[in-house]
């Protein structure tokens, strides 16, 4: 059987990615070294694909990210040089940049707003096909389709028009090459009748340009697989680990004798070896129906990082785990039939963890539920917290100066003891209590000094949680991460942030913050073991978070903030299952935060703010204050919350944090004043977007004060 593969990561061994382009960033390479590393990347990349499989994509390399590409491709920016190119992608003028479907990754979102379809035409970019490949492998593209499904600022009614001009733009292209490989994740989302027309349309126009169209489906299954099947393409990309009823499909005989299935059974999302059995199974019924099948990975495997190889982990854990490297092994050992090779069996109780499963039986509904009502909640906290009208506070982290950085680092390579560190982060602590004081705000932290990440941190400190040297992913750009991988029953050692906390408010009268990281985004963040439902993780997290809120509370914090930033982009790509995901998502913050007094205050965070659809989730969640982003949209964010009575109080983000510049307090005000007109006042506070950890201090203390002059001045108004 032939393999194929596609996404390999393009981080580089040792993240050469970053560094040559950071470095040209920086004016330590030019634009032709610049060239030359990128080639050797993408080399590297193609030296992977030959060791193991068949077939692959070329140009897989881009100098950013490919929606770009594919918008500058398409003429709808011009980046006649690389610095143009880079304006594009940050800086003042940078786009956009949102979540790619349901992953970590963030995508430039191309904006149409303001063209013309007449002004679209091709341009051939020098990211697109450079590389060593041989001329026979098909290019890399984002399908049309796709492209334009994520992009901005198409009317409802220019749709066509647009979809007409890229689709000619795409044919223009395919005419000049022997084969591509298009990327089109986009069909899997929850798509109308006219969006498949509109799928049928631009790829009855590509098939007359004469060029061998391989179309890849991803993270999901496609809804409409008839249609699918029978367009015009030579190859069809499936997604059998995320969608394991494509294979009812073909065991209806459904799919054409006259293309290629590839068939994506190795999963690209997740680190864990595959099963061989399933892969056996999956590929003997699909050799049955399909003449021509293709063994390939299932999502593209930038998801996860490059090698098992060279990381130093328990090997009871190592054994069990397959980057993108293994990933092609393991496809290369099961086309050749040879499934003994991958072992993944997990014969040892490594990770398991009886007090955890026996805590996790035992939980009932009263669990899930805090004892009082959200009103009686609202008196006894007012009563006892008695902040004043439109409170102020911020989201937690504050500025990790390159100081904050170094000393972390010294830590971390033994160059500082623990003592040493402790001593570093409580003056810094007492330096941001110091400050807010100075500043007037009415709700402190302590300013999350102590944290690298608000994921890494937590999974560095609880058992049944790894980290690991190398695993780096690309979030965006440059920008890599290393997920934790959550293999074992999860469990809190000791406290993991209540030293900190109180040391704070040993410092002061105003009430100081307890600040955690919700189980949702540990769990959105990390690679997550598949062995248990994933309801499971989260009510183990759930269960952690309670005991470290119960601390809290008995060390005297009154305010307990749990961040479910990934709450929303962990919704699966398809509607229909929503109300299994958002079942066990508020589940587990209502596990990690029910168990408090009624005058304890449970607050949470999101930075984003398309609530619309989700503000009923999201009052489900049963907290007592929410802080969200309003600063971008204006305020229009509150609408939202209008149309269903959310009797709960809302901070609203005043300051667009991911700017440096400093809001005046009219502008802050204004924001306010806005959202005043639907909402009571009792029911606001005042806060920036985000946490501040990426800001400096001088832009920090000049607009955080602002904000509580702002927010003073609008008090005494409303009062009198
Ligand atoms: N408490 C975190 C911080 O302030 C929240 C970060 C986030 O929402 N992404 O950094
Ligand atoms: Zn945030």
């Amino acid at each position: 059987m032939d393999t194929y593969a596609f996404g390999f990561p393009r981080i580089g061994r040792n993240r050469e990615y970053k560094k040559a382009i950071e470095g040209f960033w920086k004016g330590k390479i030019g634009e032709a070294e610049l060239q030359i590393r990128l080639t050797d990347i993408q080399n590297f990349m193609v030296e992977q694909y030959e060791t193991y499989v068949d077939g692959y994509p070329k140009g897989e390399i881009t100098g950013y990210d490919h929606m770009i590409d594919t918008a500058v491709m398409c003429g709808l920016y011009k980046a006649p040089d690389t610095d143009a190119y880079y304006n594009l992608c940050r800086g003042k003028d940078a786009l956009e940049m949102t979540k790619w479907f349901n992953t970590n990754y963030h995508y430039l979102v191309p904006d149409f707003a303001g063209k013309t379809p007449e002004e679209l035409t091709l341009v051939r970019n020098k990211f697109d096909i450079s590389g060593a490949a041989s001329q026979d492998r098909p290019v890399y593209l984002i399908g049309p389709f796709t492209f334009l499904k994520l992009a901005k600022g198409i009317e409802r009614g220019d749709i066509d028009k647009f979809t007409a001009a890229v689709a000619q733009i795409y044919k223009e292209l395919l005419a000049s090459l022997g084969s591509v490989h298009m990327d089109e994740p986009a069909f899997v989302l929850d798509l109308d009748r006219d969006e498949i027309s509109r799928i049928k349309r631009v790829y009855e126009l590509l098939s007359d340009a004469g060029c061998n169209i391989n179309v890849f489906t991803y993270y999901d299954g496609v809804s409409f697989l008839d249609e699918l099947v029978s367009l015009p393409v030579a190859g069809i990309g499936l997604d059998f680990v995320r969608s394991p009823e494509s294979l009812d499909f073909i065991k209806r005989g459904k799919f054409p004798a006259d293309k290629k299935l590839y068939a994506g059974l190795v999963d690209g999302r997740n680190i864990w070896r595959t099963d061989p059995s399933q892969v056996k199974s999956a590929l003997s019924i699909i050799t049955r129906y399909v003449n021509e099948v293709v063994l390939t990975n299932a999502a593209p495997l930038f998801h996860v990082p490059l090698t098992t190889e060279g990381e130093e982990l328990d090997s009871r854990l190592l054994s069990r785990l397959s980057f993108a490297i293994q990933k092609l092994e393991e496809i290369g050992h099961f086309a050749a039939d040879d499934f003994a090779a991958v072992d993944e069996s997990r014969a040892d109780e490594f990770g398991e963890n009886k007090e955890v499963g026996r805590r996790i039986s035992g939980l009932q509904d009263h669990h899930f539920r805090r004892a009082d009502d959200y009103s009686s909640r609202k008196n006894a906290q007012d009563a006892s917290l008695g902040l004043p009208l439109l409170a102020t506070t911020t989201i937690g982290s504050f500025p990790q100066t390159s100081e904050v950085r170094k000393a972390r680092a010294n830590y971390k390579k033994g160059r500082i003891g623990a003592k040493e560190y402790q001593a570093f982060v409580d003056g810094q602590i007492e330096d941001a209590i110091n400050r807010q004081e100075k500043l007037g705000l009415d709700v402190l932290v302590h300013g999350e000094f102590e944290r690298s990440d608000m994921v890494e941190f937590f999974a560095e400190k609880l058992d049944g949680i790894a980290t690991t040297k190398s695993g780096w992913i690309i979030s965006y750009g440059t920008r890599a991460y290393r997920p934790p991988i959550i293999f074992g029953d999860i469990s809190r050692p000791v406290p993991m942030t209540v030293r900190e906390v109180t040391y704070a408010q040993s410092l002061t009268d105003k009430p100081v913050k307890g600040m955690l990281t919700g189980p949702v985004t540990i769990i959105a963040w990390s690679f997550v073991r598949s062995d248990i439902p994933v309801s499971e993780v989260a009510n183990q997290l759930g269960l952690v978070l309670r005991d470290e809120i119960a601390d809290y509370e008995s060390a005297g914090i009154k305010i307990i903030q749990v961040d479910e930033p990934a709450f929303r982009e962990m919704a699966p790509n398809k509607r229909n299952r929503w109300d299994e995901y958002f079942e066990w998502a508020i589940k587990s913050f209502r596990l990690a935060t029910a168990g408090v007094k009624p005058e304890t205050q449970i607050h949470s965070h999101m930075c984003y703010a398309e609530f619309g659809e989700i503000i009923d989730r999201i009052h489900a969640m049963d907290f007592d204050v929410i802080s969200i982003e309003a600063t971008r949209s204006g305020g229009d964010v509150i609408e939202s919350f209008e149309q269903m009575d959310f009797d709960r109080q809302i901070g609203l983000g005043v300051w667009d944090i991911h700017s440096p510049a400093v809001p005046g307090k009219d502008l802050i005000k204004n924001v306010v004043k806005r959202a005043l007109k639907v909402i009571p006042i009792e029911n606001f506070w005042i806060n920036p977007d985000c946490g501040l950890k990426t800001r400096g201090w001088e832009e920090t203390m000049a607009s955080l004060g602002e904000m509580v002059v702002g927010a003073g001045e609008l008090r005494r108004q409303y009062q009198s």
